[in-house]
């Protein structure tokens, strides 16, 4: 006899997370299913807040060996990674324990084990006890996210091969790593090795680093990625990975060899479908293992919705949880979620970049007349006094409208920055003036927007 469910929700990450709870908010049964045994996803356990409370950690390490007085304390050059995901797993429980409480706290029934479509109303839950639960629901969200893309020709079960979800577990002294990928994941992770200490080597398959930036910005990273000592290999498509006990071997096409430690493999992510028995509610995912969406993110089946990493691009936590929230407001009829757009961009490398909006190469392709503001942090007190003088805010806006068309920026905070400029943007009267003509705070990073502003500003005649 199956429990029955207004809607049943798979996955229990950001995607299912906000997807459940505006489910129960407009008064629905909800039951969401996870394989983990917790809440909170992969975003949780692998992906967004492990990586960046290691970050974290690493940037305050690296602080404090710039600082002068505090390096003189101690010598911190080799701090063993175990201590430092220590850190990382206390704020990864905490997040894991905060998440749960909502759940509980709206009702929504949680099953763990592994979900199984049977039906087109009926799933099956898998526990790991070996124990079949069967629910019956009128809507369904999958929102089972993504893995790292394994290819099939290397072993990942070596203990020199990592992928993003494995490296949380490197419990070896490493001097030097190669980073396969150049994507956001693996120049994140080449910054956190080489402030770690490491030689890190960035095998990049495209020409420039992630090429979708504003140009200036991703000349930047690749500029600041050099300086840390990231040896950045662009354009080179692996051959083969050899492995022995204690090393491994990269063979690229081109015909270089690359030897290291360790090689941590960051090149695409796969939908997780594959367990899922699509074919019972009438679907199918595509090779990369992805659901196929229409703008209210309703699968081919109308009753079926899919939301998060599994849908594909941007596969961002940000964007999988309003993503969540959409999907649930079409299922009710509430639809007062809009579909999720314009998502901004979050690097969290050393230094962090946030973006949003056209680049510079973007509005010079449309023939849109823009004009620049640009504010160096180097230049402001707030970065002075707090030492983060590396970073710069450039505002793209229009030379006739005044409208801001793009924001980009590298530096400190960068991922909180950019936010000043979205509030602006997305308001009706989006004119660069809001920055000219508003006392902020100072000393504050906040300044940057006034600096752009007024620089940008005075290129117009
Ligand atoms: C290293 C790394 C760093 C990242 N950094 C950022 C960042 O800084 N900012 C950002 O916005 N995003 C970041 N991301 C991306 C972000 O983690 C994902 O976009 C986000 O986790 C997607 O959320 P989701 O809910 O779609 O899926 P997930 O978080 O992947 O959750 C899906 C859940 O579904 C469960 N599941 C799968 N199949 C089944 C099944 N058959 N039955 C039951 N349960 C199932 C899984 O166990 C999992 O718990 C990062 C990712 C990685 C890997």
């Amino acid at each position: 006899m199956a429990t029955r469910y207004d809607a049943v929700v798979i996955g229990a990450g950001p995607a299912g997370e906000g997807a459940a709870m505006k489910l129960v908010k407009e008064g629905r049964r909800v039951a969401v299913i996870d394989q983990l045994g917790e809440v909170g996803g992969n975003c949780a356990h692998v992906g967004t807040i492990p990586s960046k409370a290691l970050r974290q950690t690493v940037y305050n390490l690296m602080r404090f060996r710039r600082d002068p007085l505090l390096s003189r304390m101690a010598d911190i050059r080799s701090v063993p990674l175990s201590q430092v995901l220590a850190r990382a797993h206390k704020v990864i429980e905490t997040q894991v324990s905060t998440h749960h409480r909502f759940f509980e706290r709206n009702d929504v029934d949680l099953y763990f084990g592994q979900a199984r479509f049977e039906e087109p109303n009926l799933i099956s839950v898998l526990t790991p006890e070996g124990i079949t639960e069967r629910i019956g629901f009128e809507h369904a969200v999958i929102a089972t996210g993504s893995r790292p893309y394994q290819p099939a020709d290397i072993d990942f079960n070596h203990p020199r091969v990592f992928d993003s979800d494995k490296i949380l577990k490197l419990d070896y002294p490493v001097s030097k790593l190669i980073i396969y990928g150049a994507g956001v994941i693996g120049c994140e992770y080449a910054s956190i090795f080489v402030g770690l200490g490491y030689k890190v080597d960035l095998v990049n398959t495209q020409p420039q680093l992630l090429s979708y930036l504003d140009d200036e910005i991703a000349d930047a990273l690749s500029h600041y990625l050099r300086d840390l000592g990231v040896l950045i290999r662009n354009q080179e498509e692996y051959e083969r990975v050899e492995t022995t006990a204690d090393s491994v071997v990269l063979h690229l096409k081109s015909g270089k060899k690359i030897k290291a430690d360790a090689i941590l493999w960051c090149n695409g992510r796969a939908g997780n479908t594959e367990t899922l028995a699509l074919e019972a509610v009438g679907l199918q995912a595509n090779s990369r293992g992805q659901i196929a969406v229409d703008d209210q993110y309703r699968t081919a089946n109308p009753n079926v919705f899919a939301v998060g990493d599994v849908i594909g691009p941007p596969a961002l936590a940000s964007a999988a949880y309003d993503q969540g929230r959409c999907a649930a407001a079409h299922i009710t009829g509430s639809q007062d979620v809009p579909h999720v757009d314009d998502v901004p961009t979050g690097i969290y490398t050393i230094p962090e970049i946030s973006c949003l909006g056209k680049t510079e190469k973007q509005l010079t392709d449309a023939k849109v007349p823009y004009e620049v503001g640009q504010s160096f942090f180097r230049h402001l007190a707030r970065a002075q006094i707090s030492g983060d003088v590396v970073g710069m805010l450039k505002i793209l806006f229009h030379r006739d409208t005044r409208e801001i068309l793009g924001i980009h920026c590298f530096g400190n905070n960068a991922a909180e920055i950019v936010h000043i400029g979205q509030a602006v943007m997305n308001q009706p009267g989006n004119s660069i003036d809001y920055f000219a003509n508003t006392t902020f705070n100072y000393p504050t990073m906040a300044e940057a927007y006034r600096v752009a502003a007024l620089n940008g500003m005075n290129r117009l005649f």
